[in-house]
């Protein structure tokens, strides 16, 4: 299985630290807690692939796994916490913000969202990056197991209904990384926007 190689190559904490933009690049962005480790782990197929995203230093920077010489995942700082200075939303949104709009291997947006509150404001901010970037948007409502089957399907239609009408590329999925409900969906998604051949 291809994530399994995924690797960490570095981390870039400014707009001038960004790794060559060439190939294809799919980024992970989510509010902090989201489940956006969980969900990278998940893919991956390892216990803790995305720590390294966690490491006191590399949570306000972009953090590139390679996959092959061609394909990254980036994983984008998590946002949302209401207690940070100022000084580092701003540095947040200035990066975030240059690497959406300059990017032009990214193909792809894994925006990962907690079911039971999905699409709050800066949720919304994202997708609007995401959409004026031109790159195409997979929403992920994750610990869907957290919510009751009736709750969850009308959560998926809600989300659905508010973000398909902004563009043919944009879909979205429920998902669990403790249950590993939606995972095949979301490699489905990663292996076409990245190319690659579906393994069964
Ligand atoms: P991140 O900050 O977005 O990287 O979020 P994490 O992946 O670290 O997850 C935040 C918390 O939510 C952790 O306590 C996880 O164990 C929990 N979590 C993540 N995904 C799931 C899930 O699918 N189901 C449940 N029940 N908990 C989850």
């Amino acid at each position: 299985m291809a994530y399994s190689s995924l690797t960490f190559v570095m981390g870039a904490a400014s707009p001038r630290q960004l790794p060559e933009d060439r190939g294809l690049e799919v980024a992970f962005a989510g509010r902090s807690n989201a489940g956006k480790s969980s969900a990278l782990n998940a893919v991956a197929g390892r216990r803790a692939l995305a720590r390294t995203s966690k490491t006191p230093g590399r949570t306000q920077q972009i953090n590139f796994f390679r996959l092959d010489d061609e394909r990254r995942l980036a994983d984008l700082p998590g946002y949302g916490f209401a207690k940070a200075p100022l000084d580092a939303k701003r540095r947040w949104a200035g990066l975030v913000e240059a690497y959406l709009r300059g990017r032009e291997c990214l193909v792809g947006m894994v925006l990962l969202m907690d079911a039971r509150r999905p699409l709050t404001d800066l949720d919304r901010q994202m997708v609007l990056w995401t959409v004026g970037s031109g790159a195409a948007l997979h929403a992920v409502l994750t610990k869907a197991d957290k919510l009751g089957r009736g709750a969850a399907s009308r959560t998926l239609s809600l989300t659905r209904r508010e973000l398909e009408g902004l563009g043919d590329g944009v879909t979205v999925q429920l998902f669990s990384a403790t249950r590993g409900d939606g995972l095949d969906a979301l490699r489905a998604r990663l292996d076409s926007w990245l190319q690659l051949e579906a393994e069964s």
